[in-house]
């Protein structure tokens, strides 16, 4: 099932490469399930020099035909979806339905940017002479390199390389190593689709010397990260050294306001559905839920109800609901911001603790009243934990929402049309969800402020943020 892993240079699968290897572990037993080579500067300079090779082409082969070949390869993941699926569960951990659902909506990326490369339309501005033609257009920036997280192994790579090939870049991209294998699949989608060699590259290693040696080469015009904020903050002055552009695409400690017109139920249970969805390890999760104190007690008691049912478990199994965390480091830093909150008077109402089982499980837990100096209000749980808190009114929700650095995601429940427009105006973050909570499509912008990021992925900007405005005045002589 989980075959040799392997980089795709210039249309080639190598399994063997200069800078090593490393093991590729299931989080929910344990075990190896493969090899993964490791890029070394001999295969990194053969990627770069495909991509400045195969940009010539591509750049040149038309947004239509460009779209033709987007489409197709959205086409084979859906065939193959349940056999990605798969693999996406067995290397990150999240649930059969889940992986199946982020392979479906990685595929939509494709069709949207297909469609969105053959409307990069520039414009004609009128002269202050006659014989005169000014005209703008939109050119591809020119060879991109994107590294990616291992919570969304398909869907964020999707993000990156569709619209940089609908712009007509090329790409090379760093997705994770801890689940390599989903990312190779959409790539194997995209060469069986006809992509012609070297348009995409995908090399693993070590992300730190990756990451430094394709941002400094002068071949590379752009870049685009997912990760951390700290990690982002390195990549970008970086990418300040050599003036490349960068997307940064960061973390978020996401705010839900619940006021007291809402219908509290849904609102609970909507919020942690969503919040245990890929077991917490989402930039937007649901973490911070800030509620109007008279529906206060109500709504936790929904929400214990809706933890109470979650049945944690490996993702293969058909009955779990929220599968295990990514990795160790996922445990450790459960087990440090409960302790924490723990000690500073927060409200055990679930879970706390990891699960005695094998594999990474950790218990679905909620925190009530948290104090604004516990850890876990500030770090970026990135795991299954919400913490709630009373509030007296919406403007209080509003400033402990907009109180950290972050900006994201933010949600809000309520019934209020008023209530509704003065959230979405007042939250400081990049996209919210009004109860509702699905933010991320491929056809509306996305991404952050503050130490959230820089830059948008999806929608008309998601394919602009790959392409430069060239403007000419021609003077018809
Ligand atoms: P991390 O900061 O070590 O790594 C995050 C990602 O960045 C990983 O995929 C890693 O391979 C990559 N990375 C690390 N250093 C890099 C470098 N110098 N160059 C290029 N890539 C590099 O954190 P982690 O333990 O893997 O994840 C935990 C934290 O990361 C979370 O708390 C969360 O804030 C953040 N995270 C965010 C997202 C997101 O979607 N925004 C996704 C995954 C992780």
């Amino acid at each position: 099932m989980y075959t040799k892993l392997a980089l795709l240079i210039d249309g080639e699968w190598i399994e063997e490469a200069s800078g090593g290897s490393e093991t590729v572990l299931n989080p929910a037993t344990e075990q190896a399930l493969g090899t993964l080579p490791h890029a070394g500067k001999a295969e990194l300079d053969r990627a770069l020099k495909a991509a400045a090779r195969a940009f010539e082409g591509w750049k040149r082969t038309s947004p239509f035909e460009r779209g033709n070949i987007l489409r197709r390869a959205a086409d084979l993941m859906r065939e193959r979806a349940d056999h990605i699926a798969t693999v996406l569960t067995l290397e990150e951990g999240k649930t059969l339905p889940e992986a199946r659902g982020e392979i479906i909506a990685a595929a939509e990326f494709f069709d949207w940017f297909a469609e969105e490369g053959r409307r990069s339309y520039g414009r004609i501005i009128p002269a202050r002479i006659a014989d005169m033609r000014q005209t703008v257009t939109q050119e591809p920036v020119g060879p991109v390199a994107c590294f990616t997280p291992w919570n969304f192994p398909a869907v964020t790579p999707a993000r990156k390389i569709a619209p940089a090939l609908a712009a007509g870049c090329t790409c090379i991209i760093k997705p994770s190593e801890e689940t390599p294998w989903t990312t190779l699949e959409i790539a194997r989608a995209l060469t069986d689709a006809g992509l012609p060699n070297g348009v995409l590259n995908v090399v693993f290693g070590v992300p730190a010397e990756v990451s430094e040696y394709l941002i400094r080469s002068p071949i590379i015009k752009k870049i685009s990260f997912t990760g951390s904020t700290p990690v982002g903050r390195h990549l970008a002055r970086l990418a300040g050294e050599t003036l490349t552009l960068a997307t940064m695409e960061l973390g978020g400690h996401a705010p839900v306001i619940v006021a007291r017109d809402a219908d509290v139920q849904r609102a609970a249970e909507l919020s942690m559905a969503i919040k245990m969805r890929n077991t917490g390890q989402v930039c937007t999760s649901p973490t911070r839920f800030f509620v109007e104190r008279p529906i206060y007690e109500e709504y936790l008691e929904h929400a214990k109800a809706f933890i109470g049912k979650q049945v944690v478990g490996d993702g293969m199994q058909a009955s779990t609901t929220v599968g295990p965390v990514a990795n160790n480091r996922r445990i450790m830093a459960m087990d440090d911001l409960i302790g924490d909150a723990l000690s500073h008077q927060a409200r055990l109402v679930a879970g706390g603790e990891r699960i005695k089982a094998p594999g990474l499980m950790y218990m679905p837990t909620i925190l009530a009243d948290v104090p604004e100096h516990a850890k876990a209000m500030t770090d970026e749980p990135f795991g299954p934990l919400a913490l709630v808190q009373p509030v007296d009114d919406i403007e209080q929700g509003l400033a402990r929402a907009n109180a950290l650095p972050y900006g994201l995601a933010g949600y809000a429940f309520t019934r209020s049309a008023a209530t509704a427009n003065r959230i979405s105006e007042q939250m400081q973050v990049g996209v919210i969800g009004i109860n509702q909570m699905v933010v991320t499509i491929p056809e509306t912008p996305f991404g952050g402020i503050g130490d959230s990021g820089w830059g948008r992925e999806g929608g008309v900007e998601g394919l602009e943020s790959y392409t430069v405005r060239k403007y000419v005045g021609h003077l018809h002589v």
